[in-house]
């Protein structure tokens, strides 16, 4: 058995402590930790519940933009009036994932930071660079037909980031606040997830013991329409094959503001901004719809078992953006 200290403060500062501990894990939800602690994947010696932080409030802010706390249910995300109104993405996005139980319980600041799905990685004893840097990866070489990218993999590592909800945020753009010793700061949705490259256990930008306090989306386009799409093996409780989330504006029949980000595809949520750049301006069509998706996939490296996830996750636009301008 391992055991390790357990602590409830009532504040930011508190949660942080006054002296770096590298055994430190905050504790939100518990639907990845347990799950990781239990599997003798993940090792704390130092367990901060933050369930009792004041942040699981939603607010509008004057210049348009949503403050989410971090402590934020995806179940309450989801189910926000603002949210469906004007982020109708991301509110599919979070209902397409897990179930209505670990929804209910999952966080918003957990749901960013939640690990791998790999089953390499999962087991505890696989050769796997994420958990014991310098083993190997047995996913290379090995299985690596559902969880395992096509983009932005290394030699390395080459796990998907397994978040529907980052998805729907990478398409819509949101900047994370965090508290660390010294004050707060903010980082770009875009910088906070790390490509695995050469060292694919750094998986985000957070300094060592800094606590997310909340997630700000940008404004909503303007006469946006908004939706997620997920492929999978199984329509429910299962991860994505490929996904995603598409917010697009028109102005008579061109298209004249779209965002497109991926899952299911990528070591990280996958923002497509030439697919973007390929659609803009342009009238909207089946021919370029199946034009703009291909170029997402133009640096696509696929593994052993994955190829068909580059057709999928062509479909995955494709689909979207028909459903959306039908
Ligand atoms: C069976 C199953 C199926 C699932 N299916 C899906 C799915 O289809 N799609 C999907 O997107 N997700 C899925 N998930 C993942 C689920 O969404 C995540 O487990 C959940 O969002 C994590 O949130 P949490 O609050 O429980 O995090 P926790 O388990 O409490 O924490 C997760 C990690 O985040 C850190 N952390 C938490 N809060 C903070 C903070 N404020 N600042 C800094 N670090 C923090 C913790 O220390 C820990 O390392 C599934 C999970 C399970 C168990
Ligand atoms: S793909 Fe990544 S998480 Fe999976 S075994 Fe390889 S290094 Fe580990």
């Amino acid at each position: 058995m391992r055991t390790f200290d357990y602590s409830r403060p009532d504040n930011a500062l508190q949660a942080i402590g006054r002296t770096v501990n590298p055994g430190r894990s905050y504790l939100a939800g518990g639907t990845t930790l347990l799950d990781l602690v239990k599997l003798d994947v993940m090792k704390p010696t130092d367990v901060v519940d933050i369930n009792r932080l004041p942040l699981k409030q939603i607010e509008r802010l004057s210049d348009g933009r949503l403050r989410i706390g971090a402590l934020v249910t995806n179940t309450q995300l989801a189910q926000h009036a603002d949210i469906r109104q004007h982020y109708l993405v991301l509110s599919q996005a979070l209902l397409a994932g897990a179930s209505t139980q670990l929804r209910n319980k999952a966080t918003t600041a957990g749901n960013l930071m939640q690990r791998v799905r790999c089953n390499y990685f999962r087991d505890g004893i696989s050769p796997c660079n994420k958990r014991t840097p310098g083993s190997g990866c047995g996913a290379i070489g090995g299985h690596n037909r559902s969880v395992h990218a096509v983009l932005g993999t290394s030699d390395s590592c080459i796990a998907t980031h397994p978040s529907d909800m980052c998805v729907a945020m990478a398409a819509i753009g949101a900047r994370i606040t965090v508290q660390g010793r010294d004050g707060t700061r903010e980082i770009d949705f875009a910088d906070f997830h790390l490509l695995p490259g050469k060292t694919p256990w750094q998986e985000h930008a957070l300094e060592q013991n800094e606590l997310i306090t909340h997630i700000t989306l940008d404004a909503p386009i303007e006469g946006g329409r908004s939706g997620y799409l997920k492929l999978r093996d199984r329509t429910s409780y299962q991860f994505a094959l490929a996904s995603s989330a598409v917010i697009v504006a028109l102005e008579g029949q061109r298209i004249r503001d779209v965002r497109i980000a991926m899952g299911g595809v990528a070591t990280k949520p996958w923002r497509v901004k030439a697919v973007e750049e390929a659609l803009v301006g342009n009238r909207a069509s089946e021919e370029l719809f199946k034009r703009a998706a291909a170029i997402a996939f133009e640096d696509a490296h696929a593994y052993s078992q994955n190829a068909f996830k580059i057709p999928l996750g062509q479909q995955a636009v494709v689909r979207n953006l028909r459903n959306l301008l039908a």
